[in-house]
């Protein structure tokens, strides 16, 4: 087996607390097996417009508790063509790149699987805030993404119950709604609405339980409505005219992505970024990294791609269970 000499590493499409950490794991563990480790810029893009450059131990320091990344990330809709990716594959080649790691989400997963078929080596790490890789149980940033959101619940709770108000606070999650399930659970939400349960005429009967709430003397109504389900205004505009109770929408937008990433962000991206490195050391390519039943796993690209996650049933059987 040919020794691995050169790799690259990128983030890619959203950022998420915790990615710096990754990288930092993937710098230094591949530095201390004698690995050479080039930095690319803003993801993909940056791979076709040769945006790279040399890391050494040091380019990471420092980073492990700041959130973003210190690589830059980007949307590249040139990577999403076979010309685009034949490009980033001759600057892979210019740069003498054995493998790439690849810090992103699903979608970013896709364009790792078009670009290993050039012949590139890629190993993927799963950053995402929104939980929704389905290869695994846990995604960089989803920890620290939840954690900001239910501090944002619990103060916007406070208020809420001083005005008798309802309060509509609308989370990320782009399609799946797990971290409106996981924060809706955690504040003790009287609603939860996930794009996966979303059933027909729902404002109708959100209003009914409220004013059913209101007369059994609930001083505040809390509902979390994930990104995916639909505009937070108009649902707050249509409660208020329906039950006559002051609704105020709070959409808590780029405030998720950011900030200080969690012990277990921290952690579980170190984890993942140095066995990225060992899976390259141990000439096992097209992978990805994942958390399966409580163990860190690596298992392959394409498998991982066509798997499609849903919402935990249990979870969100518990969280009707949980609202009186
Ligand atoms: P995320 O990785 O966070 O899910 P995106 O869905 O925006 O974010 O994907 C990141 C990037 O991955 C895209 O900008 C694009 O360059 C690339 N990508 C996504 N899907 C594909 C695909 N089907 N084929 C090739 N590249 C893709």
């Amino acid at each position: 087996m040919q020794r691995i000499r050169n790799i690259g590493v990128l983030t890619s499409g959203g950022d998420a607390p915790g990615m710096n950490a990754a990288i930092r794991a993937v710098v230094r563990t591949a530095i201390s097996q004698g690995i050479k480790v080039k930095g690319i810029l803003r993801g993909y893009r940056g791979l076709i417009e040769d945006d790279v450059k040399e890391m050494d131990s040091y380019s990471v320091c420092d980073i492990i508790n700041r959130g973003g990344t210190i690589l830059g990330t980007a949307r590249s809709s040139r990577f999403m063509t076979d010309e685009g990716r034949r490009d980033a594959y001759e600057i892979y080649k210019k740069n003498n790149l054995e493998a790439l790691v690849i810090i992103g989400g699903d979608g970013s997963y896709r364009g790792a699987l078009e670009f290993q078929k050039l012949g590139a080596k890629v190993i993927c790490i799963p950053g995402s805030i929104d939980l929704d890789i389905a290869s695994t149980e846990y995604t960089i940033g989803f920890d620290t993404a939840t954690n900001t959101v239910i501090d944002a619940i619990d103060k916007i709770r406070d208020t809420s119950t001083s005005h008798e108000r309802c309060s509509i606070i609308e989370v990320m999650g782009r399609n799946a709604g797990h971290i409106a399930l996981w924060s809706g659970i955690s504040t003790g939400a009287e609603e939860i609405i996930i794009p996966e349960k979303k059933v027909e005429n729902f404002m109708d009967s959100v209003a009914t339980r409220m004013m059913i709430a209101k007369k059994k003397g609930k001083k505040h109504y809390i509902i979390i409505n994930a990104e995916g389900v639909g505009n937070s205004i108009e649902l707050a505009k249509f409660i208020e005219e329906k039950t006559n109770i002051e609704t105020r929408a709070t959409i808590l937008g780029y405030v998720q992505r950011g900030g200080s990433p969690s012990c277990r962000d921290r952690m579980f991206a170190s984890i993942m970024g140095a066995k990225a490195v060992e899976t390259i050391e141990e000439g096992r390519f097209n992978r990805v990294m994942a958390l399966q039943n409580g163990h860190f796993v690596d298992i392959d690209l394409e498998e991982a791609v066509h798997m499609q996650k849903g919402i935990e049933e249990d979870y969100f059987r518990i969280s009707k269970e949980l609202i009186r």
